[in-house]
């Protein structure tokens, strides 16, 4: 069994985008950890950050819990990640103690500042975790360098409107409701949504990404993927081996 984090910048986002994959990948016995760079600090018109933050930690822990998969948070503040020598050893620290095989993150461009620098913080701490000289606490180097994928960006469009393809769609069909319940448990953010980004339904904005993405491929619910191909990083197909016949390669050409 392998040991998997999907680790992203905010509560609900790995939900958002691989809630429905993160379920499958609990079917198959693997071993899960969820983990957010913030607590979701600044997601509240009514509460103060402690307070929201309080209450967004127990969302989280309640939406990985019904996968069975631990949750994580990193404690970085909304709107204040980025990508330094602290914060890349706080990561990798993070990705020493969780120890994955394959690592999940955000996509390199996408709406949001915190995206972008949890991405590169991600990509950068795998390449790290390895190197024995790199210092971040107690906690033994891995031993290589992780499988890295990307999530889609939200709505599957960069900052200027521009579709970001997939390589390869999951089929989520058979754990969709789990992913819907899973959002859910963000009870918080439906209220937030609706105040700030004008999201009128939380659950329904998530029905129509899931089942865009899944049209790609003929599914009826997809998430994307890519695989990250840089130097050095594994390059075989480690989710799409353990996903088997719910992986539809995309073509892109
Ligand atoms: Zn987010």
């Amino acid at each position: 069994m392998a040991k998997i984090l999907a680790i992203h910048a905010h509560p609900d986002d790995v939900e958002f985008l691989a809630g429905g994959t993160m379920a499958l990948l609990a079917d198959r016995g693997h071993e899960l950890t969820i983990a957010t760079f913030t607590a979701g600090d600044c997601g509240s018109k009514e509460m103060g950050p402690r307070e929201i933050a309080a209450v967004r930690r127990k969302e989280a822990a309640s939406a990985a819990a019904r996968i069975g998969a631990h949750y994580v948070c990193l404690e970085f503040n909304d709107l204040a990640i980025f990508n330094d020598d602290a914060a890349r050893r706080r990561v990798t620290e993070v990705l020493r103690k969780a120890r994955p095989e394959l690592v999940m993150t955000a996509s390199p461009v996408d709406y949001h500042c915190d995206h972008e620098a949890a991405s590169a913080l991600v990509r950068d701490a795998c390449f790290a975790a390895p190197a024995p000289n790199y210092a971040t606490g107690t906690t033994a180097p891995l031993g290589q360098i992780p499988h890295l994928y990307l999530m889609d960006p939200v709505e599957g469009k960069d900052p200027e409107g521009r579709v970001v393809a997939p390589d390869f769609v999951v089929d989520i069909g058979k754990a969709f409701a789990r992913k819907r319940e899973m959002l859910a448990d963000h009870a918080s953010q439906r209220v937030w949504l609706q105040q700030h980004h004008g999201v009128d339904s939380y659950l329904d904005e998530m029905e129509r990404w899931t089942r865009a993405r899944g049209v790609l491929a003929g599914f009826e619910f997809g998430e994307g993927f890519r695989r990250y191909r840089g130097h050095a990083y594994p390059q075989s197909a480690l989710l799409e081996e353990l996903l088997g016949a719910a992986v539809a390669q995309i073509n892109n050409d």
